[in-house]
């Protein structure tokens, strides 16, 4: 038998697909599952992107596209990075990719060398670690739990940083922990990375529409814009159009990093799919109304589930700023029913498998974000699901 590559034999499987294709086994099987583990809006594409698509395909835009993306959709990125961040892009400094995900592998393979340090808050999105040990990279993982409403302090990033720090990824609003940094937070980072002038800054903002608490969405280039020489910032259409499916992510930043990354595409995938891109940019350019109704629809369960959750003794939870996922603080819980013998060992892992066994919810532990002791419920789903599911809920760890 062929021996696997050290690199594929560092990561792991992404575990919310993991739990999400684990509870469609069992509800194949019959079972009575409620999935929140998903981490795709429940909402279908609006009807003007899917018919731009459609005409595309009709008018035969089939082929292979410039590796970057067309023209026509990197003009709706640089647009609308002015329109809602005030970020001047040319074309030369945006790339278009297949989803989020492949932004930023495409950019971690641009900058990482084996044993340079990437500098991750936890919890955080499964994705990054893995990227960069792919990378032969070393995550640094600084934690914020629920203490410190799971944002990293100014002293905190200082701590972690070392003469082998290549990179920094902010994500806000944070999938898992729904976190939003405000300006001043984001400031007092800035300063931090403006004493550093080697490292660079990824801010992934692909829930910036997603904002469920009042207020305008910002990044750290906006609250720093000395960083923009050294900045990449990833967004997509993904969550903000329910467009998960279509694979269309895209990043702005230095030129000579875009050009890098462009390299890396076109030897891996090509471009991103040709009507997927008349799709994306239908979105980008298109009337931004519908993005307002799934906003209030995620408002209001954000409510529902976390009042609910914070009604079980002993589970802790904030109310999400931004993003569709409720991340509670589930250590009591843990310790009270391992305790009882009830669950077999005291991780977040096996309380998981518990409330997917006994009660019928499929959630994602907190470890696989980095955050031992939580559980992420995403609120991604009907109300009606929503309510049975945290009735379940309330009935298992009660
Ligand atoms: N960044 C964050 C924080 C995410 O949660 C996701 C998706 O779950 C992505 C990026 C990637 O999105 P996609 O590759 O589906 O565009």
């Amino acid at each position: 038998i062929v021996e696997l590559s050290k690199r594929v034999q560092a990561i792991k499987p992404s575990p919310t697909l993991a739990v999400t294709a684990r509870a469609a086994r069992l509800k194949a099987e019959g079972r009575d599952i409620i999935g929140l583990g998903a981490g795709e809006p429940d909402f279908d594409t609006p009807q003007h992107i899917k018919d731009a698509a459609i005409i595309a395909i009709n008018k035969g835009f089939t082929k292979y596209t410039a590796v970057g993306g067309t023209p026509g959709l990197k003009n709706a990125v640089i647009a609308k990075f002015k329109r809602d961040n005030g970020f001047d892009y040319t074309a030369a400094q945006i790339l278009v990719s297949c989803g989020g995900k492949q932004s930023f592998f495409n950019l971690t393979l641009s900058v990482i060398d084996p044993g340079d340090e990437v500098i991750i808050p936890a919890p955080y999105w499964v994705s990054y670690p893995d990227i960069v040990l792919i990378a032969e990279g070393k995550p640094v993982i600084v934690e914020a739990g629920i203490e410190q409403d799971f944002k990293i302090t100014a002293a905190q990033l200082e701590q972690a940083i070392t003469p082998r720090t290549r990179m920094f990824v902010i994500n806000s609003p944070s999938n898992p922990s729904g976190a939003v940094y405000t300006l001043d937070e984001l400031k007092t980072l800035g300063e931090v990375l403006l004493r550093h002038p080697e490292i660079l800054v990824a801010t992934d903002d692909m829930y910036e529409h997603i904002l469920l608490s009042e207020g305008r969405f910002v990044n750290i280039l906006n609250a720093c814009p000395e960083l923009y020489s050294r900045t990449i910032v990833l967004n997509g259409v993904s969550k903000a159009y329910a467009m998960t499916g279509w694979r269309i992510g895209y990043c702005g930043g230095p030129e000579h990093i875009i050009t890098a990354m462009e390299n890396i595409q076109s030897q891996s995938t090509s471009s991103p799919t040709s009507i997927s891109q008349v799709a994306a940019q239908a979105a980008l350019s298109g009337d931004q109304s519908c993005i307002a109704p799934m906003v209030s629809a995620f408002r209001e369960r954000n409510r529902f589930v976390t009042d609910a959750l914070n009604a079980i003794p002993g589970v802790k939870c904030l109310l999400s700023g931004g993003a569709f996922y409720a991340f509670a603080d589930v250590r009591e819980t843990i310790g009270r029913l391992h305790a009882k013998g009830v669950i077999k060992d005291g991780s977040d892992i096996a309380l998981s498998e518990y409330l997917l066994e006994n009660g019928g919810v499929a959630v994602v532990p907190g470890s696989a974000f980095g955050s031992e002791g939580y559980i992420r419920l995403s609120f991604a789903t009907t109300m009606a699901n929503l309510e049975n599911a945290l009735g379940r809920v309330a009935k298992a760890l009660g």
